[in-house]
């Protein structure tokens, strides 16, 4: 069993490091033969370069000072003698090979320590068998050098000699690829490059406070990590550790028991790996593969749009992507990209189709344009808008949209064919269907898609006031795939509404009543409504804003309300249905038959029979509000019943303003009614709570 330590510059740089260095040394040296490798102490090869008196005094000293604490005796003044005729050797050499000398210093102290141990101890020129530029001299001639019996072979690093001779450097950082070629030359068992980090880190500490270890990655993502700036490595490394198939280990001295970086094998963790980044304002974002560079370019340009920064390019190269920006910003760049990437769970892609590309529509993509990145990094799922369609157009796009023009995209490139049939071609692991439509018909493609493992969330409330066997197959689908059907936005928008009635259901919490003040027109009308101006404007007015629905009748009739009440009553386990419920009109009678514009002159003619309703109220100051109600009777039964009913300052609905709902709920477990109230309506709260129920 042979092993190739390496040990940088920090781990020699005084007797207390050399101390740690020592004790792993000779932990290690127990299970086989060991070929030391070392840096120069800190700063040595510094001083050496710029050859100043005062540089070289210090460095002369520090050697000194180590000589002083690791001997005694005899051996303190052969260590001294020795030291001292390199220094002078140093000296005299010609200014190119002095900067060689650093190595030859803190191997000969090493060496010297180690067989005052009593370990047999060879002290090998680097210098006489790295030939720079020969691969196959160097490595039979590390061989022969190592050939002897002993236990530790003490080798500087960065030093090497040209092919004519004379003693040259293998760059800046040099001592890990010494190591290197020392562990290929002889086939090593193990290479183990001591630092003073925990490892390859995902980022530069310093930048990102967050970096952790990497425990494993590839030669390959070694490589790009260290050539792209991560200083831990010296990038020639990797090359001859991997033709040589030894996986290295990148080790701390200052805490030798955590595990380091594995180096070693192909690229086998997916996802994305780390960031290094350069001084000259290059920043490298290494990918392990799986995750795809091109569709991370949005990722990062939103991540660093939220930091202010603007990278002057983003190039996605194989499975890293590479950025240039400007140097005075990179610590931030680097701490932006490794939050984004790095600081939160595995991010998760929720594909969406959605149907319909309306108000709602809009608004959803609006917020998931605004929005995705947050809501990836609190939730770790990225929702990915795949597909989206109108009534007469679908458009679906397997790599996603971007949200801010899928509605121009669809109207561009969307073709006739059924939006359903193209969506239950794609794959439906993490899919949702979104439903934003107010189609009627579109609840029969339900069941195929939750049977095919597609989400179903909608906000339309038609869907679920179809015939009660109807509503019944599809949550039964639901429930037979496991595929989620989730539509709390039909009923109080984002209010919690369905959620906990479901609670008090699932609970075997009996409902005694459900109270619903949900037509948010007609909350409008009513709580504008004085009795003076005319109730037939403020109908024109709600249509105009567009917060009725197309046909006013609907809001007037209670066609609205209705939907909601039996959406209600059915979350709660009753199977209501339409024809169960006693409409009374606000209009005071049937508007049927009628075109829209006569709907108008209708009410119009009507003035008097609001004026008086209103008025009568008012005198007992009660306030007139539009009720959707539904109650246990005495035989057990449910009563289901839609009108104006007019309310004093106790009942919650009487405070309403505006668009405003109410939903108050009366169970068997609770004394006191639950009562939801809030903005009941608005495209915005539809999204948001649209947006819930995805990502629930
Ligand atoms: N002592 C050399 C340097 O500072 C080589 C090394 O430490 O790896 O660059
Ligand atoms: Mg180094």
């Amino acid at each position: 069993m042979t092993k190739v330590l390496k040990f940088g510059g920090s781990s020699v740089a005084d007797a207390t490091a050399i101390s740690r260095v020592l004790d792993i040394v000779e932990a290690e040296a127990r299970d086989g033969k060991i070929i030391l490798v070392l840096s120069a102490i800190s700063g040595c090869t510094d001083a050496l370069l710029s050859g100043e008196e005062n540089a070289l005094e210090k460095i002369h000293s520090r050697h000194l000072r180590i000589i002083g604490r690791l001997f005694t005796g005899e051996q303190k003044d052969a260590a001294e003698k020795d030291f001292e005729g390199l220094f002078v050797a140093m000296k005299a050499a010609p200014e190119s090979e002095r900067v060689t000398f650093g190595e030859i210093f803190s191997t000969t102290i090493l060496a010297r320590k180690l067989s005052c141990e009593g370990f047999r101890t060879v002290w090998t020129d680097s210098r006489k068998c790295i030939v720079k530029g020969d691969i196959p001299l160097t490595y039979s001639r590390i061989r022969e050098a190592v050939a002897d019996d002993a236990d530790i072979y003490v080798a500087p690093g960065f030093i090497a000699s040209t092919p004519d001779g004379i003693p040259t450097t293998l760059g800046r950082g040099g001592s890990d690829y010494s190591a290197a070629l020392y562990a290929a030359a002889i086939g090593a068992d193990s290479l183990e490059i001591w630092t003073d980090v925990p490892g390859i880190m995902t980022a530069n500490p310093k930048k990102a406070g967050a970096a952790r270890t990497i425990p494993l990655m590839s030669y390959s993502a070694a490589l790009r990590m260290a050539d792209g700036g991560a200083k831990v490595l010296y990038p020639p490394t990797v090359v001859p550790a991997r033709d040589a198939g030894i996986g290295f280990r990148i080790l701390n001295t200052f805490d030798p028991s955590a595990g380091g970086t594995l180096v070693s094998g192909e690229d086998s963790v997916p996802g994305w790996i780390g960031v290094a980044d350069r001084e000259d304002g290059l920043i490298t974002l290494v990918g392990g593969g799986l995750e795809d560079p091109a569709s991370a370019v949005d990722r990062v340009l939103s991540a660093l749009r939220h930091s202010g920064i603007q990278p002057l390019s983003i190039t996605p190269i194989e499975k890293d992507l590479t950025l240039q920006v400007s140097p005075s910003v990179i610590p931030e760049a680097v701490k932006t990209i490794h939050r984004e990437f790095f600081e939160s769970a595995p991010v998760r892609n929720i594909r969406i189709f959605i149907a319909g590309a309306g108000a709602v529509a809009s608004a959803l993509l609006e917020t998931i344009n605004k929005s995705a990145s947050q809501i990836a990094e609190r939730t770790g799922k990225r929702l990915v808008v795949c597909g989206i369609a109108s009534s007469k157009l679908s458009l679906v796009e397997k790599g996603g949209l971007d949200p801010s023009t899928a509605i121009s995209a669809l109207a561009e490139k969307g073709d006739s064919l059924p939006f359903v049939e193209k969506v239950l071609k794609e794959e439906s692991e993490g899919a949702f269907f979104v439903d934003c439509t107010d189609s009627h018909t579109i609840y029969s493609d339900y069941e195929r898609l939750l049977e095919s493992g597609f989400g179903v969330v909608s906000s339309n409330r038609r869907s679920f006031a179809v015939p009660f066997v109807n509503y019944a197959a599809i949550r039964a689908a639901s429930l037979r795939s496991g595929s989620p059907l989730r539509y709390e936005t039909t009923v109080g928008a984002a209010l919690p509404v369905l959620e906990s009635i479901s609670r008090s259901a699932n609970a075997s919490d009996e409902i005694v009543s459900i109270e619903a003040v949900v037509s948010c027109t007609l909350n409008r009308i009513l709580s504008e409504y004085r009795g003076d101006e005319s109730f037939s404007s403020l109908v024109l007015k709600a249509s105009r804003d567009g917060i009725t629905e197309p046909d006013p009748r609907v809001d007037l009739g209670g066609g609205d309300a209705l939907r909601k009440l039996l959406i209600l009553a059915r979350e709660a386990g009753i199977a209501l249905e339409a024809s169960d419920v006693a409409i009374e009109p606000v209009t005071g009678g049937s508007l049927d038959g009628l075109s829209i514009e006569e709907v108008f002159t209708a009410l119009e003619e009507r003035e008097e029979y609001f004026a008086g309703l209103y008025h009568s109220a008012a005198e007992k100051g009660l306030k007139l509000r539009f009720t959707a109600s539904l109650e246990r009777s005495a035989d057990q039964g449910y009563v289901a019943a839609i009108r104006l009913k007019a309310v004093d300052q106790r009942h919650p609905a009487y405070h309403l303003r505006g668009t405003e709902n109410a939903i108050i709920i009366r169970s068997a477990f609770h004394p006191y009614p639950l009562v939801i109230s809030g903005a009941g309506e608005g495209a915005g709260e539809a999204a948001s709570s649209l947006l819930n129920d995805i990502l629930k």
